[in-house]
């Protein structure tokens, strides 16, 4: 029987890397966005056999009926990709340009939505030996990115897949990559910082979607890893 996959936030960027990587490896895909259902359901009609679901995993009701759809359809459940988050380029001495409804958003899209997706997740993955895998971000890690919420929200992801690995282990196995800059349309229009690296990071370019995918699927594999951040950044993390 093939592997099923839940990939949050792959109507684009490095979430359809994913999707598309993980439907190349052989598994049975649920692809997942909110308010990109037109990208979503094309690309779920270019990977034969996928189902696109549309819905926001900020909230808990969602991400149950995510979770059931995918059930529904495929009857088993092996992994969960968090991979949904949004971000803004804020500079991080202009607190006053953080406004409130962005702080809540940043948070319940990037953080509560992998707990959200996970909790809904855990029973069918319990069942099947599964795993989960989140993406944070460099910005998790080191002292910056794009805004302040946005690597606090990313620095609680690296911590939930920690406590979920402790957590949920034996039965699942949890994960992380932390991108630093890769080229997605979230990105697109950050020209310093895209020079920037291309000319300072060791590897000497941007990331691809494809770089990150690598990885997960590589991580998909590697039955004895658990409770582990990896950084793909081209070496931006020594910088
Ligand atoms: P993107 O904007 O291309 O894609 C974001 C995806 O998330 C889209 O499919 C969108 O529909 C989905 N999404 C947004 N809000 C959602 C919600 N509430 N519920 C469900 N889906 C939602 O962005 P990307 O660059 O591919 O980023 C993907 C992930 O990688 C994000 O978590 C981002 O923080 C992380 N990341 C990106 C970079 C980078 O340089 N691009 C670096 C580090 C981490």
């Amino acid at each position: 029987m093939k592997r099923v996959g839940l990939v949050t936030g792959s109507s684009s960027g490095i979430g359809a890397a994913i999707a598309t990587r993980m439907h190349a490896d052989g598994w049975s895909v649920v692809l997942n966005g909110h308010q990109t259902a037109d990208a979503g359901r094309r690309l779920s009609e270019a990977l034969d056999g996928s189902i696109y679901v549309e819905a926001d995993v900020s909230s808990l009701i969602d991400a149950r009926m995510l979770v059931s759809e995918a059930i529904g359809q495929f009857g088993r459940l092996d992994a969960v990709i968090n991979n949904a988050g949004i971000a803004r380029q804020i500079p991080h001495s202009d607190m006053d340009a953080v406004d409130d409804e962005f702080w809540d958003s940043v948070m319940a899209v990037n953080l509560k939505g992998p707990w959200n997706v996970s909790r809904a997740a855990r029973p069918y993955l319990a069942t099947t030996g599964g795993q989960i895998i989140n993406t944070a971000s460099l910005a998790g890690i080191t002292a910056a990115g794009s805004s302040i919420p946005y690597a606090v929200s990313k620095a609680g992801v690296v911590h939930l897949t920690r406590l979920l690995a402790k957590a949920l282990g034996p039965a699942i196995r949890v994960n992380a990559v932390a991108p630093g800059y890769i080229d997605t349309p979230l990105t697109q229009d950050w020209l310093e910082l895209r020079e920037f690296i291309a000319e300072n990071a060791p590897a000497r370019r941007l990331g691809t979607p494809e770089d990150v995918s690598e990885v997960v699927s590589g991580l998909l594999s590697m039955d004895y890893v658990t409770g582990t951040v990896i950084p793909v950044a081209g070496g931006l993390q020594l910088i």
